[in-house]
């Protein structure tokens, strides 16, 4: 390194130590985890752009494509996390495929044994538990299930924390014009299919939180992340009684940052206070997805919306954004909530990076 970089360097990281807060140009100095991320592919161009915008990543295998999908990934994050030793990790997840079958609940935790070896940090469960697997009886399975007590009662006895996309935000079980985010009123008018206002004879919202709360309700000893936080996205009132009522489960951000700037829009003061009453609890993600396609544009889309986070979490700047109507102002927090949010977080609940 020259002499004059290592000197600039040197100031900026005493004038980032000296305020309570950071600017917009601490972004590449402050390390950060993007503790929800995907990458379903063999040859990842997100790490590159991670290390320009000093990111770790932590990639959440999910089983959104089936089975074979789910093991191809789990090699492909596998070699990530041999190529990338300190900046990256991943999770492991499972599949339903023979649950009527002797045997799924013994498969499912050698599988999961498996994958820790192989550097796995965690175990995802995603929302098609509850909304789309059935059994043999074609009822479906919801995730307090009794055949899943063996499982998080192992993952509690080694110590493994279970992430969960359960349910989905409530946007999903309301017409078009109640929705908050424009984000998701885009997604349900183009996917009806997944749009459970228009099918009743699905589970209720309240249900499927109703099965997630008796699953933790279970396994009190099980630590417990909420993706996108917790699918209770759409109130900072009633996600803050769901934390006091789980002290072992934390939330992540990924991919509810339009009902955040809507609240923050409508109360500024209650969702800053929010964060900070909460810093312990809330990890930054994004649920980027890596599928393949072309390089810049995607490595464009990551520095922005990560950029854009950064803004809204640093500074009191006003600001818009396509996923609400409005504008908003920056939750300027304080310098060790943002770096509890941005990666001391993701290391103490997933005990990892
Ligand atoms: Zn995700």
């Amino acid at each position: 390194m020259k002499f004059n970089k290592l000197l600039s360097l040197i100031f900026a990281f005493l004038f980032v130590s000296c305020s309570n807060f950071y600017s917009m140009e601490d972004f590449a100095l402050v390390e950060k985890i993007d503790a929800h991320y995907h990458i379903y592919s063999a040859e990842s161009i997100s790490m590159e752009q991670a290390k320009k915008d000093n990111f770790k990543l932590l990639a959440i295998n999910t089983n959104s494509k089936g089975c074979e999908r789910v093991v191809e990934a789990h090699q492909w994050l596998k070699a990530l996390k041999t190529k990338f030793p300190s900046d990256f990790e991943f999770t492991t997840t499972f599949c339903l495929d023979g649950w009527d079958k002797p045997g799924w609940q013994e498969n499912t935790i050698s599988w999961i044994d498996q994958c820790i070896a192989d550097g796995a940090i965690s175990v995802k469960v995603w929302k098609n538990i509850g909304m789309e697997f059935r059994d043999k009886d074609s009822i479906l399975i919801m995730i307090d299930d009794p055949k899943f007590d063996a499982i998080f009662a192992h993952l509690v006895e080694k110590g493994i924390p279970l992430v969960g996309h359960l349910g989905e935000p409530k946007a999903c079980w309301q017409p078009i014009e109640k929705m908050q985010a424009n984000n998701n009123k885009n997604y349900y008018k183009n996917n009806p299919q997944y749009h459970m206002y228009l099918h009743p004879d699905y589970p209720s919202y309240e249900e499927q939180m109703d099965a997630r709360d008796r699953m933790l309700g279970k396994n009190p000893d099980l630590v417990f992340i909420g993706c996108h936080l917790a699918s209770l996205e759409w109130s900072v009132d009633v996600l803050a009684e769901w934390l006091d009522r789980f002290p072992n489960a934390a939330v992540d951000m990924a991919a509810r940052m339009g009902d955040l700037f809507y609240q923050t829009r409508d109360d500024h003061k209650k969702v800053h206070d929010f964060f900070i009453k909460y810093q312990d609890r809330i990890l930054y993600g994004t649920d980027i997805t890596e599928n393949g396609g072309d390089k810049d544009a995607f490595q464009k889309r990551m520095h922005e919306t990560w950029f854009r986070d950064w803004e809204y979490l640093v500074s009191n700047h006003k600001m818009t954004s396509k996923l609400i109507d409005g504008e908003f102002q920056g939750l300027k927090l304080p310098k060790e909530v943002v770096d509890k949010i941005y990666a001391a977080n993701t290391k103490k609940w997933y005990k990892s990076f």
